[in-house]
């Protein structure tokens, strides 16, 4: 985008700059804009009269200075932009052109040339750009969500659901961490192992109205959520979907990943089933769900039932993800699991759903995590 209105406050204020030169001994300022400004000299034939510029010099100030005035707001905005992008120092360059002590009067001659090129162009600015890469650390509706470890409150004081990730995949949100458990946004993984690794989210509940068949219970966050999801398909006529198993402690998992050993040898119960301190359903925010008719089948069986099609429509509407995807082994580690699923939460649920996002690795910019 070129500004019209850009020229022209370098023209005046190289002509400013010129005259303060001629009247005074000091050398010319050339520093930030409030400061220019306050020790701007009082008006002076430069600014009025037929001046020393060239008739170059008063086309382009009528022509554009209008406009100039007209766009100051939204060059003030544009400005900001580069700020955020460019840095101070771009933003000096494009509202008052070279700041230095080089001759001014060279230095107009140059910008009102005709021929010359704009002195600077500012970039096109993005305004989802100029959104997303604030820092919500410096926030206390943010900061006062993460001190309370509320997730949902969190996420909206960043702005939503994308505001917030993009706020984590570009390093704008130090203070986020993705290895906290007492946050839907944990991401745990084979390369991302609790610490210490027997944590134990506290405290954890039998999901409201669930039938629950090993003995499960959920993070109560969780477990609200799931009951919300289980009562609204049993109301679209999706049928009854049950809880496997939910919060499994780092003692029980030493006990099933053990079995699976057992049965498949390491690499095969690393494709099915996580080592101790590594699985999601120690966090609490993790379901394995089947579907029930009357009588609930297994994990195996959940695929292609109208509760399976329920969950793959509507489970982000309640904060879930279908967390190990068919085709994203590479990537997770675990061959299709459609029936475990992953509370994140309401809004971060939602951007992965709308985003078209298939692994939380992808959703927040992690590496991959194939193997341990
Ligand atoms: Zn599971």
């Amino acid at each position: 985008m070129t500004d019209p209105g850009t020229g022209t406050p370098l023209t005046r204020r190289a002509a400013r700059a010129a005259a303060e030169r001629a009247h005074s001994s000091g050398p010319v300022q050339g520093e930030a804009a409030p400061t220019r400004r306050s020790t701007r000299p009082p008006r002076t034939p430069v600014d009025d009269v037929a001046d020393p510029l060239t008739d170059a010099v008063a086309e382009v100030r009528h022509a554009a200075g209008r406009r100039a005035r007209r766009a100051r707001g939204a060059f003030t905005l544009i400005a900001a932009g580069v700020l955020l992008i460019g840095g101070t120092a771009a933003v000096s360059a494009a509202a008052y052109g070279t700041s230095t002590a080089a001759a001014p009067g060279a230095s107009a001659a140059a910008s009102v040339s005709p021929s010359a090129s704009p002195t600077v162009t500012p970039p096109p600015v993005d305004p989802a750009t100029v959104m997303t890469t604030r820092n919500p650390c410096t926030d206390a509706a943010f900061t006062a969500a993460l001190a309370a470890h509320d997730t949902e409150a969190a996420v909206t004081a960043a702005g939503g659901g994308p505001a917030f990730r993009e706020e984590v995949v570009t390093g704008e949100a130090p203070c986020v961490h993705l290895d906290d458990p007492s946050f839907t946004w944990v991401v745990v993984n084979k390369q991302r192992p609790y610490s210490p690794k027997d944590y134990r989210p506290s405290p954890v509940v039998a999901p409201a109205g669930v039938q629950v068949i090993n003995g499960g219970s959920l993070r109560s966050d969780a477990a609200a959520a799931l009951s919300d999801m289980v009562a609204a398909a049993k109301q679209a006529g999706a049928g009854a979907i049950a809880l496997d198993s939910g919060y499994r402690s780092y003692r029980t998992q030493v006990t099933s990943y053990g079995v699976q050993v057992t049965s498949r040898g390491s690499s095969g119960a690393d494709l099915v089933s996580a080592r101790p301190g590594f699985s999601e359903h120690q966090s609490g925010l993790a379901g394995d769900l089947v579907a029930c008719t009357r009588s609930c089948g297994t994990l195996d069986m959940l695929a292609g039932t109208p509760q399976n099609q329920f969950i793959l429509a509507h489970a982000w509407e309640y904060g879930w993800i279908v967390r190990y995807e068919a085709g994203h082994t590479p990537v997770t580690g675990y061959a299709s699991e459609p029936w475990h699923l992953r509370f994140i939460g309401v809004q971060l649920a939602k951007a992965y759903h709308d985003g078209g996002f298939h692994t939380l690795e992808e959703f927040f910019g992690l590496p991959a995590a194939p193997s341990y």
